[in-house]
Parts: C-alpha cells; sequence; structure tokens
C-alpha cells in the first residue's frame, strides 16, 4: 500500500532524476520534436518538489497537489496528459491504495485523454509494458530500459513526432524516457 511518504520521496527522487537529465530529454526531444521536454518537465517537477514540502493530509491530497503543479506548470503535450495520470490515481485512492491499481487508472487516463494506443510511439507504451510488471510485483530495471528502448524503432503515430512520419524511427520517445525515470524512481523508492 502507498503512503504519502512514499509519494513525496517518489516524486522527489523523480524530481532528482528529471533534473539530472533535462538536457537529455530535450536532446531526444529535438529531432522529433521541438526540443522543450527535459526543460517542460524539470519546470514541472520543481514545482511539484516545492509544493510537496508542506505534508499532504492525505494520499488523496498528495496526488491532486502534484497533478495540478504538473498541469500549470509543465505545458505541451506532456502536461495535461501527465496531470491527468496523477489526477486519475487521485481519485482511485476513494477506493485503493494498491499501486498497481492506481498505476492502472493512470494510464487509462493517459490513453483517454491522448487517444494514444500502444504502438503509437508515446509515454502510453512505457506505461502499458511497466503497469503489469509493478501489479505483479516483477519490476526491474531491464525491463524499464527494454520498454524505453522499444519506443526506438516505432513509428510515431499522436504527439509531434508523428509529423515526421517513417522518420520518427531510429529516436528514442521523449516522453517514453521521462516516463522511463517514473518507474525506476518507484522502482528505487519502494525496493
Ligand atoms: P510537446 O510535444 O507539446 O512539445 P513535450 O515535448 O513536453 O510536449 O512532450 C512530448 C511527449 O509527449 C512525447 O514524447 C510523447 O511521449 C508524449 N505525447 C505526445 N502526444 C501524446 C499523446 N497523444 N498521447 C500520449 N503521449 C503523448
Ligand atoms: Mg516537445
Ligand atoms: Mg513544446
Amino acid at each position: 500500500a502507498l503512503t504519502v511518504d512514499t509519494l513525496t520521496s517518489w516524486m522527489n527522487d523523480f524530481a532528482g532524476k528529471i533534473e539530472a537529465n533535462a538536457q537529455y530529454l530535450s536532446d531526444l526531444d529535438t529531432p522529433i520534436g521541438d526540443g522543450d521536454h527535459g526543460f517542460n518537465m524539470k519546470r514541472g517537477m520543481t514545482a511539484v518538489q516545492e509544493k510537496l514540502q508542506t505534508k499532504p493530509t492525505d494520499l488523496q491530497n498528495g496526488f491532486k497537489t502534484i497533478a495540478m503543479a504538473l498541469i500549470s506548470t509543465v505545458g505541451g503535450a506532456s502536461g495535461p496528459l501527465y496531470g491527468t495520470a496523477f489526477l486519475e490515481m487521485a481519485k482511485k485512492t476513494s477506493s485503493t491504495d494498491d499501486l498497481g491499481e492506481l498505476l492502472d487508472a493512470a494510464l487509462k487516463g493517459i490513453e483517454m485523454r491522448g487517444g494514444a494506443k500502444p504502438g503509437d510511439k508515446t509515454m502510453v507504451d512505457v506505461w502499458n509494458a511497466l503497469v503489469p510488471e509493478v501489479k505483479n510485483g516483477t519490476l526491474t530495471q531491464e525491463k524499464i530500459d527494454a520498454a524505453v528502448e522499444a519506443s526506438k524503432d516505432m513509428i510515431a503515430k499522436k504527439g509531434r513526432a508523428s509529423y515526421l512520419g517513417e522518420r520518427s524511427k531510429g529516436h528514442i520517445d521523449p516522453g517514453s524516457q521521462s516516463s522511463g525515470y517514473l518507474f525506476q524512481s518507484l522502482l528505487e523508492t519502494e525496493g
């Protein structure tokens, strides 16, 4: 079961990874997008960290705070999508504090909001591959790396990268990489 303290540690760890890899994430976004993904996420996670300095009263409040900070600061395509993910997790805490179930609700929210399906070379691919691993208790760094790497050979069907069609092939999807960091932080926090 997820607690407010674990959620806070998870987010602080994720913020650290985003900060350390902001340039890399924006570099991934340069050939197939507009080169801002790392900077967008860094702005967002800095805001999240600031908000979480005040301890949330409960899990729902924590998820809501994170969602609102992301929605109001990240921007682009990824802001509303990550925001939706955390908002759906906030809603789901009314019935469960099981991490796998929360993440499942987040994935459904991302798919609903952005209309992307697995195989469209978006963050959905990483969530779709890794949420079941969390549910089964079988998440590993190898599986995270493989899920991120799998985006490389896909042809983008959604988002800016889709404007490139076939030429989007051969590049890791930036949103898949940032989602990979989210799961990596989860693995390190939970582990
Ligand atoms: P923008 O493209 O507006 O500059 P970002 O660069 O911050 O936004 O985020 C780009 C990432 O968002 C992509 O790498 C992809 O993973 C994700 N993304 C874009 N559109 C969608 C969508 N419709 N559904 C899911 N994820 C998406
Ligand atoms: Mg971008
Ligand atoms: Mg942009």
